[in-house]
């Protein structure tokens, strides 16, 4: 079996929007084939083929997840169909007359209904190859986003120079202030491998979401807080509900804040964080983070009650001892002791 993930860019790469065409079934079997079979070797073309897939179908997450979860118990064999699939289609039929039928697999119970309706009827062959391939680049993507995001949680807990949490991340104490490196020698090795990854992927697919917060994620640590504004901007307007993302942006805002003393980013930040706690009181990285911006604007009484809400939704870690630290010193502040 190929893999995928360390697949060499080609240079035959169709038209982006080739791929659009696919999904919306404006081809003939003839010129789906050979295209869904170079998506399947090809890391451009695989990401935009899924990308496709998933805008012409509708009503898809709970399906996927059930696909996802069989695909998982029937790995082996399904890839073996698509290799067997993929033989047959490749090899040369001219002789061939046409096959009254052609013989199609029968998709089991639970990925039937998954199969938009434009995928039903026409070119079956070519609509099971689609499906399989973007969910083969799907479950490619997903784990390259983790393997990105643990070197980035390792750079942030074995270097932690940000106040802030990130989701995500183990407790570490603070070390040191961000951007005091001189050097981009002095970053963690895990940081600058998670963004040669992440360029990588950005070059490819410059609009994905989850690339682009991955992206902020390594701008935050390394103290580029405008580029992690702007990433996380672009990123949120995709996933206008992921809560991560606001955080994190939350984050950016307040850290551009500090650095230039424009209170305006404490307030975005703080509008953010808001949002987030009113949706879900019991965020720990939200209270955690809230209680910090609002340290800053002096809100006293405000971040007590975070520090004392946070320490109860998490009692026994680092964060909570250091949750404990800045309770202490808010009170000293408030009652002037
Ligand atoms: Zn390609």
């Amino acid at each position: 079996m190929r893999e995928i993930t360390n697949a060499p860019p080609t240079s035959t790469c169709p038209e982006p929007d080739v791929w659009t065409r696919l999904a919306a079934g404006l081809l003939s079997p003839a010129e789906a084939e050979p295209l869904a079979q170079h998506a399947s070797t090809c890391n451009d073309c695989g990401p935009l083929l899924h990308q496709a897939s998933l805008d012409f179908a509708t009503d898809t997450t709970s399906e996927e997840d059930a696909f996802v979860s069989q695909l998982k118990s029937s790995r082996s064999g399904w890839q073996r169909n698509l290799a067997l699939r993929m033989a047959e289609q490749s090899a040369p039929q001219a002789s061939k007359p046409e096959p009254p039928k052609p013989k199609v697999p029968t998709p089991s119970r639970a990925s039937v209904s998954w199969f938009p309706g434009w995928m039903r009827g026409a070119a079956p062959v070519a609509a099971v190859l689609l499906i399989a391939i973007s969910f083969w680049f799907w479950t490619a993507n997903s784990r390259a986003l983790a393997s990105t995001n643990m070197l980035i949680a390792q750079a942030y807990s074995e270097h932690r120079s940000l106040q802030m949490r990130l989701p995500g991340t183990n407790y570490a104490a603070l070390r040191q202030q961000r951007g005091s490196t001189s050097s981009r020698l002095d970053l963690p090795s895990s940081l600058l491998e998670a963004e040669a990854q992440v360029q990588r992927h950005l070059n490819r697919n410059p609009d994905s979401p989850e690339w682009l917060h991955t992206n902020a994620k390594i701008q935050l640590l390394e103290g580029n807080d405008q580029a992690a504004i702007e990433a996380l901007t672009k990123a949120r307007s995709a996933r206008p509900t992921d809560a991560a993302i606001a955080l994190d942006l939350a984050t950016a805002y307040s850290e551009r804040a500090a650095s230039t003393g424009d209170p305006t980013g404490d307030a975005t930040a703080l509008q953010l964080l808001n949002e987030i706690l009113s949706r879900d009181p019991r965020n720990p990285v939200a209270r955690f983070n809230r209680a910090l911006v609002l340290e800053r604007t002096q809100s006293y009484p405000q971040v007590i009650a975070d520090w004392q809400q946070y320490i109860q939704l998490d009692p026994n870690s680092g964060w909570s001892i250091e949750a404990q630290q800045h309770l202490d010193d808010a009170t000293r502040r408030l009652t002037g002791r």
